[in-house]
């Protein structure tokens, strides 16, 4: 029988949690976790995302800060206000969305981060920290999913898991922390020759590709564990906003032949917004003096 990995109610429940620890950090007289979000320029999706990180932190009891700047802004002034929140003890965790003006290396504003705001888990020092299994932020989407595993007690050691996608700040880190968890990780990409050969093998298949219903029923093992990462927006005159959001895999298909699988939308990207949420709890206990 096929079950869904729920993520609206995984997270929900993870959500409740959390709330739960704020109360009692409150009410000893702590501190209030403070998440930033720097916004640079006016991309659509950006405004969305950011907007959504403030409702799950104002749903949970942290303090956020949205800093808005204009999409002329240059590196320098960008880094400068960067800076600025790294000093300010308020401010606990810092985010910047991405993608940022072409005038601006998205590399330069992730390294000016303090490593210990960084809740996004990009920068070198959390990366490095991640690769050799200490306890660090861990990058919100993979570590999203292994929540998601762990909630439903999926069994990960010793078995095959092929991760498709391999960007910094999904498929790699994935790679990295199901090999934490025993898995025999294999990472197919653009240029893996036959990657159905690998995935009819594979016991867990994360798909982080991008590309709609890239994932189909004759790639897929008898019981497998299916997580789709993917988001795309597909015009859909239907529905009320222009649009419906697709992932990776073609879940009608697939679904049927799987153990597990998560949904899209409901699946991967609520657990997302709760990994931020658990990283910036962590940033209050991990670096009190910041
Ligand atoms: P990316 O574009 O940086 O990387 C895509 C990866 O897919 C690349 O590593 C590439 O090698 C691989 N790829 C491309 N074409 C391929 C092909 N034909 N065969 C095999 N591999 C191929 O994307 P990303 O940032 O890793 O995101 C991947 C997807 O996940 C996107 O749809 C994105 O919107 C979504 N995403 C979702 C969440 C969430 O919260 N659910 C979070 C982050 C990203």
């Amino acid at each position: 029988m096929m079950q869904l990995l729920n993520g609206n109610e995984v997270s929900k429940i993870i959500k409740a949690n959390i709330k739960e620890q704020v109360l009692k950090i409150k009410a000893d007289g702590g501190k209030t976790p403070h998440l930033a979000a720097i916004l640079v320029g006016s991309d659509g999706a950006s405004i969305t995302y950011v907007a959504a990180k403030e409702k799950d932190c104002e749903e949970v009891g942290f303090n956020s800060t949205i800093l808005r700047f204009d999409a002329s802004i240059s590196e320098e002034n960008l880094i400068a206000e960067v800076e600025k929140i790294n000093q300010n003890k308020d401010i606990d965790g810092l985010i910047v969305q991405l993608p940022l003006p072409k005038q601006i290396n998205e590399k330069r504003i992730t390294e000016a981060i303090s490593y210990k705001k960084d809740v996004d888990g990009f920068h070198p020092m959390n990366v490095g920290m991640m690769f050799k299994g200490l306890e660090t932020f861990l990058p919100a989407t993979p570590y999203g999913v292994i929540q998601l595993l762990a909630h439903y007690n999926i069994e990960t050691s010793g078995k095959n898991c092929v991760i498709i996608g391999r960007s910094d700040i999904v498929g790699k880190p994935m790679s990295a922390l199901m090999l934490q968890k025993n898995c025999t990780v294999t990472v197919c990409h653009s240029k893996t020759v036959n990657l159905s050969d690998f995935t009819k093998n594979a016991d867990i298949i994360i798909a982080a590709i991008g590309i709609p219903l890239f994932l189909k029923a004759n790639m897929v093992k008898e019981g497998a564990v299916v997580v789709d990462v993917g988001i795309t927006r597909v015009e859909d005159s239907n529905s009320k906003n222009g649009y419906k959001l697709m992932g990776d895999v073609d879940f009608k298909s697939v679904a049927p032949k799987c153990s597990f699988i998560t949904p899209v939308p409901g699946g991967v990207g609520p657990m997302t917004r709760v990994a931020l949420l658990l990283n910036t709890l962590d940033a209050v206990k991990r670096y009190p003096n910041h």
